[in-house]
């Protein structure tokens, strides 16, 4: 375990530089929802459009916000980087792409056939 913990350390960095990064993404989301309303129906309809979109984005970024979290606490409990699935590794180049992945992707894979 020891040589592994300055790797480990630079995992837990970069999923918390991710999560800041897409807190900062939903604050800025928040920011812009607030703002108010324009008075002109067309104008009003156009605005009403793209809440929607901004809201489809937040879920978005809260779940990939949850997914990092998760990824932290599997870190600390020394199971990162194992596919909840199949109990092998989930593979260095997809930890890289998505940091969060609890799934290796065969099993990824597998499942999105499954739930499509
Ligand atoms: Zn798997």
């Amino acid at each position: 375990m020891e040589q592994n913990d300055s790797k480990t350390e630079a995992i837990r960095e970069r999923l918390l530089h991710l999560k800041a990064e897409l807190q900062g993404r939903v604050s800025t989301i928040h920011a812009h929802a607030r703002d108010p309303l324009e008075q002109d129906s067309a104008e009003q309809a156009a605005q009403l459009g793209q809440v929607a979109v901004v809201a489809a984005l937040e879920t978005e970024a809260t779940q990939e916000i949850a997914g990092i979290e998760e990824a932290l606490r599997r870190l600390d409990a020394g199971t990162y980087g194992i596919c909840v699935t199949c109990d092998e590794p989930v593979g260095e180049a997809r930890l890289n792409a998505r940091p969060a992945a609890t799934q290796c992707r065969e099993c990824a894979e597998l499942d999105a056939r499954r739930h499509p």
